[in-house]
């Protein structure tokens, strides 16, 4: 009744357009949904890229055959672009944590539909060092990574990985200075490397650029005997790599 009238006063705008939406749990209404168009194959088996529409399927880019990442397969859903980016705004820094039922439902389809809910036995977050989070307040790989997990049936262990190095933001770097500035900035909380042995792990973050993150995590949880890892993302910035 006191949500129905708050309703009807305050109707629910969709975060993308500012019309209102059909349903007071919607942050964003169908149109705005339909217009974030999800990536399309074919995408390098190993990391994701986008390939040249000729190349037939099960193909590797020429990244990951000479750099070999330590996960086994990444994949992101959209492209980081237009709404996209504003409502990945919105989430962050915007602190709009709601939006992760629409990310996670969207991101969920997309695993499904690409083969990669399989064999999953655990679900982490990229972890944020307890310096940044104080100042952010929300980690949105955290907020993904749960609800993925959650959606999916699959366990999570949030503070499994444990950020130990501050590092300059990766967005503020070039290529080959995001590698050297993550490496070693990761690592497995005490007495639970157990914990990722043999078991198939599934990370979860908003965005995937170079994958160096994503890639030094994945070199922490093989070391540990993790039997495999594969990291889904939001959102994939291909030009920018
Ligand atoms: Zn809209
Ligand atoms: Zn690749």
């Amino acid at each position: 009744m006191i949500a129905g009238l708050i309703n009807l006063f305050y109707p629910p705008l969709c975060h993308g357009c500012g019309k209102k939406t059909t349903l007071p749990e919607q942050n964003l209404c169908k149109g705005c949904l339909e217009n974030i168009k999800k990536r399309l194959p074919p995408f390098c088996v190993r990391c994701g890229r986008q390939l040249p529409s000729q190349i037939q399927m099960q193909d590797t880019c020429s990244d990951c055959r000479t750099e070999n990442p330590y996960y086994d397969r990444a994949l992101s859903v959209f492209h980081y672009g237009d709404i996209l980016r504003e409502l990945v705004h919105t989430f962050k820094y915007g602190k709009m944590t709601s939006l992760a039922n629409e990310f996670v439902e969207l991101t969920v389809d997309f695993m499904k539909e690409h083969g990669m809910c399989k064999k999953l036995d655990l679900v982490l977050c990229i972890p944020m060092h307890p310096a940044r989070l104080l100042r952010r307040e929300i980690n949105g790989s955290h907020i993904l990574a749960k609800n993925t997990a959650k959606k999916l049936g699959v366990r999570y262990s949030g503070s499994l990985l444990k950020k130990i190095k501050s590092t300059p933001p990766q967005s503020k770097l070039k290529r080959h200075r995001r590698i050297d500035n993550i490496k070693g900035s990761f690592s497995i909380k005490k007495n639970r490397a157990s914990a990722v042995q043999d078991k198939d792990i599934l990370l979860v973050d908003d965005l995937f650029t170079t994958g160096s993150t994503a890639n030094e995590c994945s070199r922490i949880l093989k070391q540990a005997g993790a039997a495999s890892v594969k990291v889904i993302t939001l959102a994939r910035g291909d030009n920018l790599s």
